[in-house]
């Protein structure tokens, strides 16, 4: 058996080279990025992905969820390339805090379904990245400092296995496999659906500051100040941007707050000090309109990044972060991680606890003539940070060529492993960044 019995298989659409429309179909978010996959099956419901799983695993085929293709890495060749879009249904029970949400479905969604009943789930800065993928692989929130990773907030996954068998994983059914699920990545099992425990939200505060490019030490200062002694309910992310030219750089300062406007300004004191404020959005706002904080493209990009995690903001990191232009980079991002991610949580997933107290981000774009420039100048950097770069990075900001175990400490990873070999030995599910390597 081989790809081309798909159609006799599932219900969903079923795309193979050659046909119209496949080279669309199987293009990932980030452009460039490429996907050389063997068919494209957009399951029509769970027993589509059921009825795929059983076909896969007897033909010796291997099977990668893509939702979206935010995080894709390039390494599908040969693959069923298995989009979810369509498991997007999205159920709020507003009384015991809980959605029940399709793989598939993206968070600027769901947030507008909770946020009807003052509620929210644990989501990123993009709206269009999915809850199955964003959870698969641990998730950094917004609400992370308050709350840990996105991945601790499922209360239960419902999945196929690599037996073809639709199941719902609990800490009491399955442990291992619901640890695994919580943040090792995509590689145990096919998620249907998600239940997350949702959050009440009395009041979010919210937006963007923006300055010229020339505040850049002043902010990024404030910034070393506001996060040194924040509570977990305040997040803030600083961001230097180059747009193309002729536009000038600037600097920016993301928040979001669990509580009302005095008390985050009062917590924020040091940035509002500082003068030339270009543009102020901050408000008490709906938790729908948190993947608009952030600005990033929503539309398939060429994006370049490269994280890292830091140890701390010192003199000599705050140096190698604002005495240099920022191109050929478009921007450089720091987030500030700690509160609830510090802290070991013994019934959480594999994501474990995050000793480094800011995330760095360094975003490049995928064109002709900076194809060397935004690696040479990501790798620079880095370089100028020296041991402030722990080495580590979440597993939902590796890229294409770095691997799983660049995301988890040696004693998780070999647990994952074995997870991994046990549940699925015929390999059937290929995560993005496979645990095995
Ligand atoms: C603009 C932008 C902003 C982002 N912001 C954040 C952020 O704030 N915090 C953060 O943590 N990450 C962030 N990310 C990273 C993003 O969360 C990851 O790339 C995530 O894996 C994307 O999930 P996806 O399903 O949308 O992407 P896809 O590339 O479609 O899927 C990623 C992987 O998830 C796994 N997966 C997806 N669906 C399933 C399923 N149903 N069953 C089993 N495995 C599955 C697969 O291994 C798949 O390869 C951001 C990425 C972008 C591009």
């Amino acid at each position: 058996m081989t790809s081309e019995n798909l159609r006799d298989v599932v219900r969903g659409r079923v795309l193979l080279p050659g046909d119209s429309g496949f080279a669309e179909a199987s293009g990932a978010w980030t452009v460039g990025v490429p996907q050389p996959v063997s068919a494209v099956v957009e399951a029509e419901d769970a027993a589509d992905v059921a009825a795929l799983v059983r076909h896969a695993r007897d033909a010796g085929l291997t099977i990668a969820a893509q939702p979206s293709g935010h995080g894709a890495s390039g390494d599908v060749e040969g693959v069923i390339l298995l989009r979810t879009g369509r498991l997007d249904g999205v159920e709020v029970d507003p009384a015991a805090r809980v959605a029940r949400v399709g793989a598939g479905a993206r968070w600027g969604r769901v947030l507008a379904e909770t946020g009807a009943h003052g509620l929210a789930g644990l989501a990123g800065s993009s709206p269009v990245v999915s809850v199955g993928g964003f959870v698969a692989g641990g998730g950094l929130s917004w609400f992370s400092r308050a709350h840990g990773w996105a991945a601790d907030s499922v209360r239960a996954f419902e999945v196929v296995d690599a037996g073809g068998e639709q199941v719902r994983v609990t800490a009491e059914s399955d442990a291992d496999l619901f640890w695994a699920l919580r943040g090792g990545g995509g590689d145990f099992a096919l998620i249907t659906a998600v239940e997350l425990e949702l959050f009440p939200l009395p009041l979010l505060y919210g937006g963007r500051l923006v300055w010229p490019g020339e505040r850049t030490g002043e902010v990024f200062e404030a910034f070393r100040q506001v996060t040194a002694g924040a509570p977990g309910e305040l997040s803030v992310w600083v961001n230097r941007v180059q747009p193309p030219p002729p536009a000038p750089a600037i600097v920016t300062m993301d928040v979001t707050y669990l509580g009302s406007e005095e008390e985050a300004r009062d917590l924020l004191a040091p940035f509002e000090k500082i003068g030339g404020v270009l543009s102020d959005n901050r408000s008490i706002m709906d938790v729908a309109r948190l993947g608009g904080i952030a600005d990033e493209p929503v539309d398939p990009s060429p994006a370049l990044p490269r994280a890292e995690l830091l140890t701390g903001v010192d003199d000599a990191v705050l140096e190698a972060l604002t005495s240099e232009p920022v191109a050929p980079l478009l921007n450089l991002h720091v987030r500030h991680l700690g509160g609830a991610l510090a802290k070991a949580d013994p019934a959480g997933g594999a994501g474990g606890a995050v000793a480094e107290p800011y995330l760095l981000n360094l975003l490049g774009l995928r064109l002709p003539g900076l194809a060397e420039a935004v690696p040479a100048s990501q790798e620079e950097i880095v370089r100028r940070l020296g041991e402030r770069v722990s080495g580590r990075k979440p597993y939902t900001f590796l890229v294409p060529s770095e691997d799983a175990a660049q995301a988890f400490p040696a004693e998780t990873l070999t647990r994952l492993r074995e997870i991994k070999k046990s549940r699925d030995p015929g390999q059937v599910f290929r995560a993005n960044f496979p645990v095995l390597g």
